[in-house]
């Protein structure tokens, strides 16, 4: 009898020493990324908690999601290679109690190919650095807004079903022999004019008009500081403000703006940041990447961005 009122008091100690905030699940994707890339950090966890999470020591936003906080991270073009700290700190303001937790990701070497290429004539114009530099400050103030999405909608799905990838993401181009050159931002798809354009996945329609560089553009705002684009549409069937779900389709694909011809231009922008698109979409376990464009095998020229003809890069031994 005195025996098992020990095992009842040792049970109660153990059990009023637990830590009242239930332990922390930390998952952090991915933790090894190369430059224009981003991801998450996901903290399941009871609610009310107060979590914060930074980045070498830099606040993140986090989003309380229904079900455990999330905490999106992207690094740009420029960021070299190397180690970065993330901070999880969980506090529970009822009881004072708080768990700190570290984890380790790291950036790593990767050079994005150069790419040289030659624009229409007509469409030089359009090369203006002034005319490239406004239109990506009027994209910035459309990203600036961090939102509570209505509904969050992992997997993000490929805007264009069933298409080629033509141009990867992050392609250093040098336009009409360094008259504009640019970081390739988003990830071109083989579609004709009026092929379907959906969303990739759920959110509101951030912006739906006409720019000089992009022509028709959807963007839609996703939450979390998590927007797409969708560029050189020819029709557009959706507005700002509405809604939309996962596969609907928002336009059609075009050749509207700086383009040689017609194809889907789709990025992922991540706190402001254009980040590799495909590679976005590869978080969500059992994603499967489209195809991309085989030059050898699908005949040649095809394989070039939409946005202009890749040329060789050009030959040092020259002399020109
Ligand atoms: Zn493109």
């Amino acid at each position: 009898m005195k025996r098992w009122i020990l095992v009842l008091l040792v049970v109660l100690g153990v059990a009023l020493a637990a830590p009242l905030v239930p332990a922390l699940s930390v998952t952090v994707a991915p933790r090894e990324l190369v430059p224009a890339q981003a991801g998450f950090v996901a903290v399941g966890g009871a609610y009310p908690l107060n979590v914060s999470v930074t980045l070498d020591g830099e606040p993140l936003a986090v989003y309380w999601t229904g079900s455990g906080y999330l905490a999106p991270f992207a690094f740009d073009f420029e960021q070299p290679p190397g180690e970065h700290q993330i901070v999880i700190s969980a506090a529970n303001p009822a009881t004072g109690e708080r768990l700190e937790e570290t984890e380790t990701i790291r950036v790593v070497e990767y050079r994005y190919p150069e790419e040289y290429v030659a624009l229409a004539f007509r469409l030089t114009p359009l090369l203006n650095p002034q005319l490239n530099l406004d239109e990506l400050a009027q994209l910035d103030a459309i990203y600036a807004l961090q939102t509570q999405p209505v509904h969050w909608g992992w997997p993000f799905a490929v805007p264009a079903p069933g298409s080629v990838v033509t141009s990867r993401f992050g392609g250093n181009r040098s336009y009409n022999s360094g008259v504009w050159s640019a970081y390739h931002t988003g990830t071109d798809f083989r579609l004709g004019v009026g092929g379907p354009v959906v969303a990739t996945t759920s959110g509101r329609v951030a912006a739906a008009q006409m720019f000089e560089v992009r022509g028709k553009v959807v963007i839609i705002d996703h939450g979390y500081g998590v927007y797409s684009q969708y560029a050189h549409l020819s029709e557009v069937y959706v507005a700002p403000g509405q809604l939309v779900q996962r596969g609907q389709i928002i336009g059609l694909a075009g050749a509207t703006g700086r383009t040689n011809g017609p194809h889907l231009h789709f990025e992922i922008i991540v706190n402001g940041i254009p980040v590799d698109p495909i590679r976005w979409l590869a978080l969500y376990p059992g994603f499967i990447p489209p195809r991309e464009i085989d030059p050898e095998r699908d005949g040649d020229g095809e394989g070039s961005p939409g946005e202009g003809e890749v040329l060789p890069p050009p030959d040092p031994g020259a002399g020109s």
